[in-house]
């Protein structure tokens, strides 16, 4: 399938939101969807559906059921240890969202990695949202 953005943007505040709510979750896991849109082959991500689980084994189980509203369009989630998918977040990639962000410990906004449906790490870059850059 063609990506129909080739540029992943990551508003600031978004990242800010994630690195505290990640940081208060622990050690529990920290979940949300990503609400964004693509426009001109850019994916711009600037809100999040913020959801908190207690166990890692029920993300699975949660990431399968929820409804997806229209412009969920990347997962983020937390890792105590490194940011690399899990053969079961691989599995979950591929349902909902075109990309994927893990947080890992200490939770810092540089701490925040994001990847494809395939696990495939993909650059992008976080930016002010009101900035007329495009
Ligand atoms: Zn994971």
């Amino acid at each position: 399938m063609l990506k129909p953005f080739s540029k992943v943007v990551l508003s600031s505040e978004t990242a800010e939101d994630i690195a505290v709510l990640a940081a208060e979750a622990a050690p529990r896991e920290f979940f949300s969807f990503v609400g964004g849109k693509v426009r001109d082959g850019v994916l711009r991500l600037d809100g999040l559906y913020y959801q908190q689980y207690y166990a890692s084994e029920q993300f699975a189980t949660v990431f399968h059921n929820l409804p997806m509203l229209n412009d969920c369009q990347a997962t983020v989630h937390s890792h105590p240890g490194i940011a690399r998918p899990s053969a079961a977040d691989l599995h979950t990639f591929g349902k909902h969202g075109l990309v994927h962000f893990i947080i890992a410990k200490p939770y810092r906004i540089v701490d925040l990695r994001c990847f494809d449906k395939q696990g495939v790490p993909l650059a992008f870059s976080i930016e002010r949202p009101l900035r007329k850059a495009y």
